[in-house]
């Protein structure tokens, strides 16, 4: 759902409070293809095309070693991104969702998420593919994906497991 300024009928804009808490810093910028909201993939693919994460110094010293893993989890902040939408038209049938139970650009906090595949490391950049951001998205975070680490601790009795009801 890419749109402007548009609220459609379902939809609910609230008022923003005036402060925030965290200060997040860009430690980079992000390099696609797109500078179109509209031509940006909906989500990335793993055979998409190859794009460019610049880290800014001095956080480029942080890519120390990240060429072990072949998978990373990306995080960018949806800097166009409207924030004040908590129930959303994703279709213009007027029938509104709440934005937790969307994947939505448009959130309070505009965080997005992407899984890549690592192409290389260039410097101070990393050569990506599975992004579906526009270009010039600040980055804010770049983690090896979580699923190629083993659970620290093995499951026991009374865990709490997908499907419980408490
Ligand atoms: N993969 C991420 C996720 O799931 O968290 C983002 C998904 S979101 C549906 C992707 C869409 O956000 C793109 O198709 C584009 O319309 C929009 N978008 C991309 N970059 C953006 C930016 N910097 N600011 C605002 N919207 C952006």
């Amino acid at each position: 759902m890419v749109r402007l300024n548009e609220v459609r009928p379902g939809e609910l804009v609230i008022d923003l409070p005036a402060r925030t808490d965290a200060e997040l810093y860009f430690i980079g910028r992000i390099h696609t293809p797109w500078t179109d909201r509209l031509a940006c993939p909906r989500q990335g693919r793993p055979d998409g095309p190859t794009c460019r994460i610049e880290l800014f110094a001095p956080w480029d010293r942080g890519l120390d070693s990240i060429a072990e893993f072949e998978r990373l989890e990306v995080l960018y902040w949806l800097h166009e991104s409207r924030r004040d939408l908590v129930m959303q038209a994703p279709k213009s049938d007027g029938n509104g969702r709440g934005v937790f139970s969307l994947r939505t650009p448009a959130r309070p906090n505009p965080i997005g998420t992407s899984i890549v595949q690592l192409v290389e490391v260039e410097g101070s950049s990393l050569l990506v593919r599975g992004l579906d951001c526009l270009d010039g998205t600040p980055l804010i975070d770049v983690k090896p994906d979580r699923t190629l680490f083993k659970p620290l601790a093995p499951a026991q009795a009374g865990d709490f497991q997908v499907g419980d009801k408490s």
